[in-house]
């Protein structure tokens, strides 16, 4: 197997999704039509930099399909930035946002700067340019447009991107849903930060507690004392690690781009983000062995695998040596088509992206419909609930002849707040889109592995939103 990566990021989104479209019974013209990058909108602009210099920088925002309106999908802030990677990073919006009913077309933004290299407030300057050019070209607003966190960005670029698009649109009463992942006190919901780890978390869990699934990798049911190694201590790596953990799962190594951190008894994710904002990097974290190279992290002896930081990193030459037996694909891309291969060849379960690391843009889709309805979930009903659940609690009480003890009482009184109707609305959403992809998975023998499988379950989603519109002229 070639060393290199012989297809471009977008290439290999195309190749999957051609691997997929055998099985489904769509006319080519369709199939072309999902496939095709809608708009490329590739911009540049002059900052000043504090040091008086003047610099250009190189944007963009694709939207990859408008079948359903607003498009959606984050922005990120890398040095690797470039058109491809936006435009597979969009079109692989489109189909997650179909897998789990999410009502939007995908898109995805890249401003090409490495954020580290840049201060605070050449970061504002640039985040306010940028959307402003969007504004000006009409790439952006709550029926059209809207971004969201990517890697490289966070509540802080969306809080100055909500603000500068206000500041445009005077007026406009839903500006507050022209880009999601804001901070609460900007229009945000809670829970979207942690839910693209939380959204891995509850689909691994399900797949772990399929016993026909397990008993094939040779596992025991259930996440609680698994294996687990993350790449990436990200927001989506830290919190996918923080959930495995709580859930009794052992996280025996996790890898950041300067070293990758290695105890068999387990390390605890919060230490160890404590130990690198103290000291800038996770070598030498306390209580752990260093591995020779951070992507060693990826080539050890565990049940799962969890890739989150960026594309490509497991390959045709590393997946040889790939020992997880399953792969929680919490990454976009994480895995090549030649990676693909080895997996099914090996037995291993790659859990794919494009459901699994659907969290952030399902609980975006919670947010967008909060600033839509310009109420907070819960605001309504928790109350009523409460004083119900009382009255239900107290004829209970009566009819048993004794209180209920007070942990249980808490639980039955309790009226849901916005952060538990999110959590429990992302969790279906998980469930549901494992339980649809397994189902299509094993009732058809062809299909070789559970992406293929969610591309099949994206592909029908979307063409039939374009043939029962009627969409073409
Ligand atoms: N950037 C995230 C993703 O790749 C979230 C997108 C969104 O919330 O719109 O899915």
């Amino acid at each position: 197997m070639s060393a290199q990566t012989t297809y471009s990021f977008f290439e290999s989104v195309e190749k999957s999704f051609d691997k997929a479209a055998l099985f489904t019974k769509w006319d080519n013209g369709i199939l072309e039509q999902i496939k095709a990058c809608n708009s490329v909108y590739r911009m540049n602009f002059p900052i000043k930099r504090d040091d008086g210099s003047i610099e250009v920088v190189e944007a963009y925002r694709v939207q990859h399909s408008q079948h359903k309106s607003p498009c959606k999908g984050g922005i990120r802030f890398s040095h690797a930035v470039n058109q491809d990677e936006v435009m597979a990073l969009a079109a692989l919006m489109t189909y997650k946002c179909a897998i789990v009913n999410v009502p939007f077309g995908g898109a995805k933004g890249g401003i090409k700067i490495s954020p580290r290299n840049y201060s605070v407030y050449e970061l504002e300057k640039i985040t306010r340019r940028y959307t402003s050019e969007l504004v000006k070209k009409n790439f952006i607003g709550p029926g059209i447009d809207v971004p969201a966190p990517d890697y490289g960005t966070g509540e802080r670029e969306m809080s100055w991107i909500v603000d500068t698009y206000q500041s445009l649109k005077p007026g406009e009463i839903d500006a507050a849903g022209c880009v999601t992942g804001k901070p609460i006190t900007q229009g945000g919901v809670r829970g979207r930060k942690e839910a693209t780890g939380l959204g891995v978390f509850y689909g691994v869990r399900e797949v772990c507690n399929m016993p026909d699934v397990m008993k094939r990798l040779g596992l025991t049911v259930g996440v609680a004392g698994k294996k687990v190694v993350v790449q990436g201590l990200g927001n989506v790596g830290y919190h996918s690690a923080k959930f495995f953990r709580e859930n009794g799962a052992i996280i025996i190594a996790i890898a950041e781009h300067d070293g990758a951190v290695y105890n068999a008894n387990g390390i605890n994710e919060e230490d160890l983000l404590q130990f690198r904002i103290k000291t800038g990097s996770v070598v030498n974290f306390p209580g752990a062995t260093m591995l020779a190279q951070t992507s060693d992290a990826l080539e050890l002896e565990c049940d799962i695998l969890i890739p989150a930081a960026l594309e490509n990193v497991i390959n045709g030459d590393n997946a040889p040596r790939i020992k997880a037996k399953i792969i929680g694909e919490a990454a976009n891309g994480p895995c090549t088509p030649e990676a693909d291969e080895i997996f099914i060849e090996k037995g291993i379960l790659c859990v794919p992206d494009m459901y699994l690391n659907a969290g952030g843009v399902t609980v975006s889709y919670f947010e967008w419909l909060k600033n839509l309805s310009h109420v907070r979930y819960g605001r309504l009903e928790k109350r009523f609930t409460e004083n119900l659940n009382a009255r239900i609690l107290a004829q209970i009480e009566e009819l048993k002849g004794e209180p209920v003890v007070d942990k249980e009482r808490q639980i039955i009184m309790h009226g849901a707040e916005e952060i538990d109707l999110v959590h429990s609305g992302l969790e279906e959403t998980m469930i549901n889109a494992t339980r649809e992809i397994m189902d299509i998975w094993h009732s058809n023998p062809g299909i070789p592995d559970m992406r293929t499988a969610a591309y099949v379950s994206a592909i029908n989603k979307v063409a039939i939103t374009y043939t029962e519109l009627g969409i073409f002229p």
